[in-house]
């Protein structure tokens, strides 16, 4: 495959932060992947939902049964995240209405499953960050967030979790509970922004659609 470098323009410096939730290189990032690493996630987002289906809308329901289907969606969401090149997945961005979430905020870190998550306590202490998610493709846009989380949820096989977490980790886990309440990063930030938003995500479709 050739690529013109004249034709991309090089990533924005705030790509580089790791800072990003569900780290999403918008196109021009995109081309600089090797070609077998930037084939798997093409394969991976396209079982992502994107914005306009409603099941990002809903709200999950509580998971019941920690059996071994629980285990093997959970092993396919480590998997699909990894290969998609994000930090967290929420399963009804794929579909699948349990409240149920991956995350991986350091890429040294273990993949940690949360089942049935919920935010004990947020700090007072608010930070700023970019964000972007696998559902909205070229957008990423600033998000004001507690700084820190203490979550009590289970893990796949139904034992007791609690979590202490701050940056990106907090920040991680926010945003994939909120998607299991059908809440998106579009819904965090001012009307002016969520329009800048939109027109970020028109493009990146059009260049995908080119490409
Ligand atoms: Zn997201």
């Amino acid at each position: 495959m050739e690529e013109d470098a004249l034709e991309e323009l090089p990533p924005p410096a705030s790509e580089e932060a790791d800072v990003e939730v569900e780290r999403e290189e918008d196109a021009p990032a995109a081309a600089e992947l090797d070609p077998e690493t930037r084939a798997r996630r093409d394969a991976a987002l396209r079982h992502v939902r994107k914005l306009g289906d409603p099941v990002l809308r809903a709200s999950a329901l509580p998971v019941e049964r920690f059996d071994e289907a629980l285990e093997q969606e959970v092993e396919r969401m480590g998997e699909l995240m990894h290969d998609a090149l994000g930090v967290g997945l929420a399963a009804t961005q794929l579909g699948v209405l349990h409240r149920l979430l991956v995350f991986r905020a350091y890429t040294e870190d273990p993949v940690t499953a949360l089942v049935n998550p919920e935010l004990e306590w947020t700090s007072e202490e608010l930070e700023v960050a970019e964000e972007g998610c696998l559902s909205l493709p070229g957008v990423h846009v600033e998000v004001e967030r507690p700084a820190q989380v203490r979550v009590r949820a289970k893990d796949p096989t139904g034992k007791d979790l609690r979590i202490q977490a701050e940056g990106l980790e907090a920040r991680v886990i926010q945003h994939e509970i909120d998607h299991l309440n059908g809440v998106l990063i579009l819904d965090r930030i001012s009307r002016e922004a969520r329009k800048q938003a939109m027109r970020a995500m028109r493009e990146a479709q059009e260049t995908a659609s080119a490409a």
